[in-house]
């Protein structure tokens, strides 16, 4: 179905709006566009088949039948078409209106403040794309404890590793190991699919030591060929329940000839939380022997200041979710800005995860965030893509990103 042919639904109690938004609509080409100012003739409309509108316009503030209640019946329906916020409503309302609709599956375009322009009605419409061509909704196969146990001493586990860059220089100082599960019939396997399981089956530290061995390699082949690159690598809170796990990292470590130094050690925040008694003497015993520490995904896990006044960490690294889109949200600056004073004054060195576009890295450099990791870098890669990308990556930066 082309574009120009979309049913559009606009749905606002005040007439006037409607007429408004109507005549943007006819402007850009839309002739397909029905008009209703309330909810229960417009799910009426929704439930014939024929006039099923693809793209809903949805103000949220209605006396009858509010935005919320209306996206509730939608999910109801399984209606499979787009929405369109607009409404009065402030940013921070239309933000969560949004996150709402779309965590019951329901695909939002975006949303606009009333009054809304052709242009920005033109953009979010832009972006329609037919039901058969949404994302798949996060219908992830999950493993078994017996193949996930196979994998790890199948060696089908590869380390992909994730470039971090100083922002003022771009030099690229480390790499973030990201394990991925190479599987002979589902192709690439992301760790959210068995790390989990690994975990709830004692298989973590199995998994973990098989990452670390690889990385030390890898680092150790790294520094010989003349790159010398820090080594970040994830653990989960269960590799820190014995003071053995510390001693094995140690002696991994040795035995490549890879200094602690050059190592960090990622664990988030929100695994930070738990009963923290033996964690904590293991992370210091870490610490203690020279490997950096570092708390990942800083921002989702509520951990108290005196929590992080009390663990020895180098490194915080903000979620992704307070980098991507922050320069056009006040809202995740404020955040974003609060957690890098904190890091700061605690004098940790900063990485701003989630760097997606040139708008996110402009934004984390002027912050004055040292260091950035993200898709606008690059992707994870196998290791042997790095020294390349790297060379690519560093005769480039001068040119455009300075
Ligand atoms: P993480 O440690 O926070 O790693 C960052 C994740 O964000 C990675 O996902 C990475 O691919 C992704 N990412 C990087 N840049 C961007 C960006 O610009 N935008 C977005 N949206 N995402 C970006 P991945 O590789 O799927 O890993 C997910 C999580 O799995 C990791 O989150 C980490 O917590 C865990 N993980 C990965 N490898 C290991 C491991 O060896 N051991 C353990 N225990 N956990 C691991
Ligand atoms: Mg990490
Ligand atoms: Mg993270």
């Amino acid at each position: 179905m082309e574009d120009f042919t979309l049913k559009i639904l606009a749905l606002d109690d005040e007439p006037f709006i409607l007429k408004l938004l109507a005549h943007m609509l006819a402007d850009l080409g839309y002739t397909r566009v029905t008009t209703l100012t309330s909810g229960h003739a417009a799910l009426e409309l929704i439930g014939q088949p024929q006039d099923a509108p693809d793209l809903i316009l949805l103000d949220l503030n209605m006396p009858e039948m509010d935005g919320l209640e209306f996206v509730r019946h939608l999910v109801e329906r399984h209606f499979d078409g787009s929405l369109i916020l607009v409404s009065g409503e402030d940013e921070r309302m239309q933000q969560a209106a949004e996150k709402l609709a779309r965590a019951h599956n329901i695909t939002v375009l975006g949303h606009l403040h009333k009054p809304a322009s052709t242009q920005g009605l033109a953009e979010l419409i832009g972006q329609w794309t037919a039901p058969s061509q949404h994302p798949p909704r996060a219908q992830k196969k999950m493993y078994g404890a017996d193949e996930v146990r196979a994998a790890i001493h199948n060696g089908e586990l590869v380390n992909y590793y994730q470039p971090k860059v100083l922002t003022a220089s771009g030099r690229v100082m480390g790499a973030e190991t990201l394990v991925r599960w190479q599987h002979p019939q589902d192709g690439l396997v992301f760790p959210d699919q068995f790390i989990g399981i690994a975990e709830q089956h004692g298989l973590i530290d199995d998994l973990t030591r098989a990452v670390l061995a690889v990385a030390f390699e890898q680092t150790k082949l790294w520094q010989e060929t003349g790159l010398a690159l820090q080594i970040s690598v994830n653990l989960s809170m269960d590799n820190l329940l014995s003071m053995a796990f510390a001693d094995t990292i140690f002696g991994l470590a040795t035995k490549t000839g890879v200094l602690p130094q050059s190592v960090m050690m990622e664990v988030t925040e929100s695994q930070l939380m738990k009963d923290l008694r033996m964690p904590l003497e293991i992370l210091t015993r870490l610490r203690l022997k020279r490997f950096q520490l570092s708390i990942d995904d800083f921002g989702t896990g509520n951990s108290s200041l005196a929590q992080l006044r009390d663990l020895p960490f180098d490194e915080l690294k903000i979620d992704q979710s307070f980098v991507h889109g922050a320069w056009n949200n006040e809202k995740l600056a404020a955040m974003f800005d609060a957690s890098l004073s904190l890091a700061k004054q605690l004098e940790m060195e900063v990485v701003a995860e989630g760097v997606e576009d040139r708008s996110d890295w402009d934004f984390v450099r002027n912050r004055g965030c040292e260091i950035a990791q993200g898709y606008f870098i690059a992707r994870p890669m196998p290791a042997a893509a790095l020294p390349e990308w790297i060379e690519n990556w560093e005769r480039d930066f001068a040119a455009t990103l300075t």
